[in-house]
């Protein structure tokens, strides 16, 4: 239950006072603009018994709240820097290896990025949640120092992910954007911890999970005060095998309309598979979507992590120039 009590704030002691003789818990964030309560009692407003005329008690028919456009009706907008700005219209393409390997391979795939494409957001991870503990884990703090090196040489943000709470500190020192992957949406603590901090989220849909519980994942961070979420489509598992996953065009639609919050697709991930990357990037494009994550490496078939999916320098190229197109056609810019 949430109770916004944004236009009662010289009343807002009372009306905690009020809540805790009644012996119900809650917590208090500020979160766009507006003063919060939020606690799992169930109450109505008449708890109040006309004593606070402001306050309301709000209630939708859903399970999942701060996220959708019941409790906020327009887009929110991240901004990073004022030309790179989630949630407007523009795409902002975020692309980079899969994993960070070593100075050398980050290092080659940031400057064609960024010579070639302008790119303002590198993605790369330091900490790899892989499916087998016998294939490459991630370089962890080295990675993190190699991202803090690309930034700098490069001028361009940083997205790297958190695969668990024991090392979110060292990568939110280093990321402009904290990548929370797939396997760990529904860890619940990692978000509770990520809702503390004040760093843009970008949570990636569990890929068997419902619109329903990604949108729940989303409303734990957001509850917990950080209003900077991020939704990313990454495809989800069906019962096809000849692609890695399938992407959930349908679900992107309707979190469009359902949520307020800015949301980007991952191609790579979700069709895994080179080939065909640019042109699921292509169809996620014409949505209108807030940003795309797209996996590339100078030399995909030693990429160490994900190399089925990773593109060569120049299907990343194609792919940019088909998604800028598509981009003009659907009124928007590609950053
Ligand atoms: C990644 O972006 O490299 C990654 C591991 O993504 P996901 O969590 O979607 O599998
Ligand atoms: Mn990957």
């Amino acid at each position: 239950m949430i109770i916004d009590t944004t236009n009662e704030q010289t009343q807002n002691d009372k009306i905690k006072n009020y809540l805790i003789s009644r012996n119900i818990n809650f917590k208090e964030v500020e979160l766009y603009e507006k003063n919060l309560l939020i606690t799992s009692a169930k109450i109505t407003k008449s708890i109040f018994k006309d004593q606070f005329e402001n306050v309301k008690v709000l209630n939708f028919d859903t399970e999942y709240q701060l996220s959708t456009r019941k409790f906020k009706q327009h887009n929110t907008e991240i901004k990073l820097t004022d030309d790179i700005i989630f949630g407007t219209n523009k795409t902002v393409m975020m692309a980079g290896p899969c994993s960070v390997e070593n100075k050398d391979q980050t290092f080659k795939a940031a400057e064609y990025l960024k010579d070639k494409h302008n790119i303002k957001i590198f993605r790369a991870g330091a900490f790899k949640p892989r499916t087998s503990p016998y294939t490459f884990q991630g370089l962890k703090d080295n990675g993190l120092k190699i991202l803090d090196l690309v930034r700098d040489e490069f001028d361009v943000k940083i997205i790297t992910e958190v695969k668990d709470s024991t090392h979110l500190k060292e990568v939110s020192e280093v990321a402009d954007i904290i990548q929370i992957g797939t396997k760990a949406m529904f860890d619940f603590s990692l978000l509770e911890m990520c809702g503390k901090i004040n760093k843009p989220i970008l949570l990636k849909r569990g890929f068997m999970a419902t619109v329903k519980e990604f949108l729940q994942c989303a409303d734990f961070i957001i509850s917990n005060g950080n209003c900077n979420v991020i939704l990313c489509e990454r495809g989800v598992r069906t019962f096809e095998t000849i692609t890695r996953f399938s992407l959930d065009i349908c679900s992107a639609a309707v979190l469009k309309k359902i949520s307020h919050l800015p949301l980007v697709l991952d191609p790579s991930h979700a069709i895994g598979l080179s080939e065909y990357v640019g042109d699921i990037a292509v169809t996620a494009s014409a949505l209108g979507i807030d940003g795309l994550l797209v996996e590339t490496h100078p030399n995909p078939e030693q990429a160490l992590s994900d190399k089925d999916q990773a593109l060569s320098f120049e299907q990343f190229t194609n792919l940019y120039s088909r998604v800028d197109k598509i981009c003009k056609a659907v009124d928007r810019n590609l950053i």
